[in-house]
C-alpha cells in the first residue's frame, strides 16, 4: 500500500459484532456476513516489508473448511468476501486503504487445498475439538507399525509454529531413543 500507517500495530483484532454466534457459523459451514479479523502489519516493525514509502498488510478472516461448505471462492464469491474484507478494514482502522493499494491477492481454502495439499483446504490441519487436541491428536509414532513417524499440525501437540516445532522435537526424540 502506498503511505504509513503509525497508527495501526504489528498485530490487531478487529472483533466483529458477534462472537458464539459467529463461531457457530464456522464450524456449523455457514461463511458469515460480519467478521472478526486478524489484522497483521509487519512492515511497522520491519520497514524492509514494504518499499520505501509503502506498507505492507494481511487480513485473516476465519471461515470453514471446504468439507463443510464450498462456495464459489476461486469466482465471483471469492472476490465479493475479499472487498467485504478491505471495506470492513478501511471502515474500522484504515480510511482510504483501498484507494492506496499497489498489488493484493487473496487466499482461500480452496488454494490451501490446491497448493498444500491441505485436506478439505483447511489450514490449521485437524478441528481442535477435545476429542483431536493434545493427548487425543495422531501420536507422533503409530501404534501399530512402530517405524512409522508424524509430524505437524495434525498431530500431537496440536497446530501453530510451537505446537508444530514441538511435535518435531517429539518425533525426534522418538527417533534417537531407538
Ligand atoms: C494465515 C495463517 C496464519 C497463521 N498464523 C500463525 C501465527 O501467527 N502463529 C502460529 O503459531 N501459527 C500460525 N499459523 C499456523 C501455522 O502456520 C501452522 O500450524 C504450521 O505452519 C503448520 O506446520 P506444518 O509443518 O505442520 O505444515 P505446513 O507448514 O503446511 O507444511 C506442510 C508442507 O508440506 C507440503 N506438502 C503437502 N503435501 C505434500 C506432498 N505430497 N509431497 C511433498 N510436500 C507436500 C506443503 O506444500 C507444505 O509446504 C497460521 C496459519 C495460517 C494459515
Amino acid at each position: 500500500m502506498k503511505g504509513g500507517y503509525p497508527d495501526i500495530a504489528h498485530h490487531s483484532i478487529l472483533f466483529g459484532p458477534r462472537y458464539k454466534g459467529l463461531l457457530g457459523d464456522i464450524y456449523g459451514g455457514r461463511v458469515p456476513e460480519d467478521f472478526s479479523l486478524y489484522l497483521h502489519h509487519p512492515s511497522i516493525t520491519d520497514p524492509a516489508m514494504a518499499p520505501p514509502g509503502h506498507s505492507t498488510f494481511y487480513a485473516l478472516a476465519p471461515v470453514a473448511h471446504l468439507g463443510k461448505t464450498q462456495p464459489d471462492w476461486d469466482g465471483a464469491f471469492g472476490a465479493r468476501f475479499a472487498d467485504a474484507i478491505l471495506e470492513e478494514v478501511e471502515r474500522r482502522v484504515a480510511p482510504g486503504l483501498r484507494a492506496n493499494i499497489v498489488t493484493r491477492f487473496h487466499y482461500t481454502p480452496a488454494d490451501f487445498g490446491r497448493d498444500l495439499a491441505a485436506h478439505l483446504g483447511s489450514a490449521f490441519s485437524l478441528e481442535p475439538l477435545l476429542w483431536q487436541s493434545a493427548y487425543f491428536r495422531a501420536h507422533n509414532r503409530d501404534h501399530i507399525i512402530s517405524n512409522l513417524y508424524f509430524v505437524g499440525a495434525g498431530t500431537h501437540p496440536g497446530a501453530g509454529i510451537p505446537g508444530v516445532v514441538g511435535s518435531a522435537k517429539a518425533t525426534a526424540q522418538l527417533m534417537l531413543d531407538r
